[in-house]
């Protein structure tokens, strides 16, 4: 889950991070209100969960009150790649000497979370990382111990900062350390981490990723999601319990078992299939999850068959069935649907679902085969 930027910078100051003065509003008025209690001089920041923001021009700086009502009615009606801005930040404007990029993540491949640190952060990040990677300094935490004083000290040299800074700089590290690891982070970023004309280090932008999988034990975090701007099936297969994740291809899939789920892409690809998406409709699914996962599935115009891989367990074959009849019944999908069921019950389960229309397959391998034929029209139910 991809936290906006106001909320990340809120959790950064619990770590004891500074950040500017700011509020978020969402009326241009509003944005009056508060430029007023800033003093004059703020800036206006579009809140979309997309990077590049200040390149899109959803960051502004307004001079007064009147600039920012103005700036502020400009910005909420802007787009930001496919996004519609619905909030804007209003924060106190810094006077900016030198901007710093800080940030924490997984490094999958060493099993470690990374620092990143450099002297050149701001707008053009990517850019430095794509030409000047040696710009970019790369520091792992042991996430026992968290992180070490000298460490604090050579990534301070490495990115140059002046001396006078190095015992806030380590209080930051280690308040976004903490704010990474106390809540499940996947990502911690500031850039820019800027030191102002006033010789401050204060983080002008936030943005934090949260383990959706650790979600449980963060109510106060699951409460700050966003669904304005998820992919839709996303947040319906959300509402349903349903684990669903959307891709390119051209198949749908339907499988229990998260397992099971990626065993059945993979062997999609393996026959020359793409899958349209993750689906893992759980155990114990009956009929209103089969029913609320054709429907996600169907809703994407690109989904040329459907693969449907049961494997009873705990789950019984012949309640998916069941579920599974009922939901061609309400959804009455027009694209062939090749279908899989083993395991417990999965006999009744075959019977229940001879009278519908579907095409049967016995192994995975075969059930693969015949939906990357059927998706090519090679093949009609
Ligand atoms: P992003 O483009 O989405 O990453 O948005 P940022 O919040 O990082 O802002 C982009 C850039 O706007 C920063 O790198 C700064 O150069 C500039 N900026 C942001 N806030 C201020 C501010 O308070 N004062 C000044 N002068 N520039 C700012
Ligand atoms: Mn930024």
């Amino acid at each position: 889950m991809k936290l906006h930027e106001y909320q990340s910078k809120l959790i950064f100051s619990r770590y004891g991070i500074r950040i500017p003065k700011g509020r978020v509003a969402s009326t241009a008025s509003d944005a009056r209100v508060i430029a007023n209690e800033m003093g004059g001089r703020v800036v206006i920041k579009a809140q979309v969960l997309v990077g590049g923001r200040g390149k899109a021009g959803g960051i502004r700086v307004a001079k007064d009150a009147d600039e920012a009502e103005q700036i502020a009615a400009q910005i909420l009606t802007m787009e930001i790649k496919g996004l519609r801005v619905h909030k804007i930040l209003i924060d106190e404007a810094a006077a900016i000497e030198q901007e710093i990029y800080l940030g924490i993540t997984n490094d999958r491949a060493a099993k470690k979370p990374v620092i990143m640190a450099s002297a050149s952060g701001g707008i053009d990040i990517e850019e430095v990382a794509r030409t000047h990677p040696e710009k970019i300094i790369k520091v792992h935490i042991n996430p026992l111990i968290g992180i070490k004083d000298y460490q604090t000290r050579d990534i301070a040299a490495s990115i140059d900062l002046p001396r006078e800074q190095w015992k806030t700089f380590g209080e930051i590290l280690n308040g976004l350390w903490q704010a990474y690891e106390s809540n499940d982070a996947t990502l911690a970023e500031i850039n820019p981490l800027i030191i102002s004309k006033e010789k401050r280090l204060i983080a002008l932008d936030g943005k934090m990723l949260i383990d959706d999988n650790a979600l449980f034990r963060h109510l106060d975090l699951a409460e700050m999601r966003d669904t304005d701007e998820d992919a839709p099936s996303e947040v319906e297969a959300r509402k349903y319990g349903l684990t669903f994740i959307k891709l390119d291809g051209n198949i749908g899939c339907m499988v229990n078992g998260a397992g099971l789920a990626m065993a059945s892409m993979d062997i999609l690809k393996h026959f020359g299939g793409e899958p349209a998406n993750f689906l893992d409709i759980g155990g114990g699914a009956g009929a209103d999850k089969v029913v609320a996962a054709l429907r996600i599935i169907l809703s994407d115009p690109n989904v040329k068959a459907i693969l449907l891989n049961i494997f009873g367990g705990i789950t019984r074959c012949d309640e998916v069935a069941r579920g599974i009849l009922t939901a061609i019944g309400e959804v009455q999908p027009k694209v062939p649907m090749v279908v899989r069921l083993v395991g417990t019950n999965s006999e009744e389960g075959r019977q229940i679902l001879a009278s519908a229309n579907l095409i049967t397959a016995e192994t995975l391998a075969d059930a693969a085969k015949k939906a990357v034929a059927a998706a090519k029209g090679e093949l009609e139910k």
